[in-house]
């Protein structure tokens, strides 16, 4: 990039950074503004899928292997198949849930067909598989960036049209010394209209790094207008992480060097490459094929719009009415030598400032909210940011005065520095709005203990809470958390209530189909 500051100036790199960007935006707003009124919402979507909808969904069990899953969609339209594709988790990750996200793609309205986050790369690439074999199309011009001011403003604040919510704080509920970077994050949404319910989520569109906007383009060679061109496109509208084929495609041919091209073929066909990460990123990419020259224009043309996040809302409506909480988990990591960031928590965490606007959207939740029935007792797993929906939930039950008992465990890994919302929970307690509050932190002891290990020493009163008609929620961790809970869940539940495996499975199943059993994982 052909930075705007002279070298003599006295920043430091990042500061120096920063300020080229800050600038080269500021010349290219207008110009900026322009570019984005050819990526206006297009309005000759394919009509991909015109069959009837089938209304029972077999298929749709997280627990089922793609292959079985793809079996019985076997015969099915094409959304129905793209349904079988994803993870079935219903987590919203995509902005969506599985079936409406699979409705989307085969409508041609959603272009991103690497949204499924839990269902990773086998997802995207069923669904790849499933696009080529139905001979459509999902390329187009990419829609109308959400929040930008060539977005259609409905009035309404939605996906499509977020709202620009200023920041009130980002502040770190870790203490010093600790491993992890938790943020209480808070917006204002006063006047916009938006309303919610402990339980949902709240969506985020993030700005991705700017240091990393710059190295991008800096790689590209990409030349003082160009800069000014692109750069804010490249912050706030486009996936500057993940590849798509399409840059691949593009990167192949431009490459002069028989190798490179061979190399190349090699990633489209996800085979490892000697050099780069196993899923390398855009960055590793421009980084390693350096010799292989391309136009910003072109370069841009490949990218995918910019995902939004979302994120369990860990305020009540009836304590905040104007404003929405989260508990964010900053992402950071190093990969091939390279630090990296999560684009949507460093965002919040780290590089959005106070009063500026993040543009926010509500995810209504799929029944993930306390029991109606306000007698009715609660037990609640969030360790980690698994916390964010029950501190909603406690918010509510207190602005409810319900009488039905709550109970939490939390987790983390050291007392002394983890334990978020330490003084709030403990005030309820005192309070006698938490009757139980029940914690693990891993790292403290000799053996690492979990929350699951602390659900199965209270065995005996966790059987009590659920046959008095408690609910059980989950928040957290789908990978590893969310399993082992499940597991200590039905094992408390078959030796307790004196049950075979099976009956204790049907009593579970028993417990989602009224809606006692709910979880939140991601
Ligand atoms: C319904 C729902 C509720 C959620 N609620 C919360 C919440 O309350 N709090 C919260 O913090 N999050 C929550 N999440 C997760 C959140 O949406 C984001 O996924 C998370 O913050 C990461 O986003 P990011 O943009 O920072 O990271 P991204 O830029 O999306 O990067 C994340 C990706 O980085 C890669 N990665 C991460 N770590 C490593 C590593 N060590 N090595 C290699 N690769 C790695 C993985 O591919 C991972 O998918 C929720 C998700 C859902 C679906």
């Amino acid at each position: 990039m052909v930075p705007l500051l002279p070298e003599t100036a006295p920043f430091s790199e990042d500061q120096r950074s920063w300020l080229n960007g800050f600038f080269a935006g500021l010349l290219g707003a207008d110009i900026g503004a322009a570019a984005a009124t050819s990526m206006a919402p297009t309005t000759d979507a394919p009509a991909a899928d015109v069959e009837e909808d089938d209304e029972d969904h077999p298929w749709h069990d997280a627990a089922m292997p793609m292959d079985e899953r793809m079996a019985l969609a076997e015969g099915r339209p094409l959304k129905s198949k793209m349904m079988a594709a994803m993870a079935q988790l219903d987590c919203g990750a995509c902005g969506y849930v599985c079936q409406s996200y699979s409705s989307a793609i085969a409508s041609g309205e959603e272009k991103n067909l690497t949204l499924c986050q839990p269902g990773g790369k086998d997802t995207a690439k069923k669904l790849k598989e499933l696009i080529k074999t139905a001979d459509i199309t999902v390329e187009g011009k990419l829609p109308a960036t959400p929040g930008d001011e060539n977005a259609v403003n409905t009035g309404v604040f939605d996906r499509k049209n977020p709202f620009p919510a200023p920041l009130l704080a980002a502040t770190r509920l870790n203490a010093a010394g600790s491993a992890k970077d938790t943020r209480y994050v808070s917006v204002d949404i006063m006047h916009s209209g938006l309303s919610y319910k402990a339980g949902d989520a709240l969506g985020v569109y993030p700005e991705n790094c700017f240091a990393l906007v710059n190295d991008i383009l800096s790689l590209l060679h990409a030349s003082g207008g160009e800069i000014a061109m692109y750069r804010n496109q490249l912050i706030r509208e486009l996936d500057i992480i993940k590849p798509t084929d399409e840059l691949l495609e593009l990167m192949q041919v431009n490459a002069v060097d028989q190798a490179d091209k061979d190399k190349i073929t090699r990633l489209l066909e996800e085979e490892a490459v000697e050099g780069l990460p196993a899923e390398p990123q855009i960055i590793d990419l421009l980084l390693f094929f350096e010799n292989i020259k391309l136009k910003v224009k072109d370069f841009i043309g490949t990218l995918l719009p910019m995902s939004p996040r979302l994120y369990s809302i860990s305020s009540s409506p009836k304590a905040y009415p104007d404003e929405v909480h989260l508990t964010v988990g900053v992402v950071e990591y190093e990969m091939a030598g390279r630090k990296r960031k999560g684009v949507a928590s460093t965002y919040l965490g780290q590089r959005v400032h106070q009063h500026q606007p993040v543009r926010v959207f509500i995810q209504p939740s799929h029944g993930f909210a306390p029991p109606s029935d306000t007698n009715k007792p609660m037990i609640m797993v969030g360790p980690g940011t698994g916390i964010a929906p029950f501190r909603a939930f406690l918010q509510d039950r207190k602005a409810d005065g319900a009488v039905g008992k709550n109970w939490l465990f939390f987790g983390d890994q050291h007392e002394a520095t983890d334990f978020l919302y330490r003084d709030e929970l403990e005030q309820y307690v005192a309070d006698g709005i938490l009757s139980k509050l029940t914690t693990a932190f891993s790292r403290d002891g000799d053996e690492k203990v979990y929350v699951q290990h602390r659900m199965l020493q209270h065995a005996a009163e966790l059987w009590a809470w659920l046959n008095d008609g408690g609910h059980f929620y989950v928040c957290g961790d789908a990978k590893r958390m969310a399993k082992d809970v499940d597991n200590a869940l039905h094992q408390i539940i078959a030796q307790q209530g004196q049950m075979s495996d099976e009956d204790a499975r049907a009593y579970v199943k028993q417990m989602s189909a009224n809606g006692r059993y709910q979880r939140d994982v991601y």
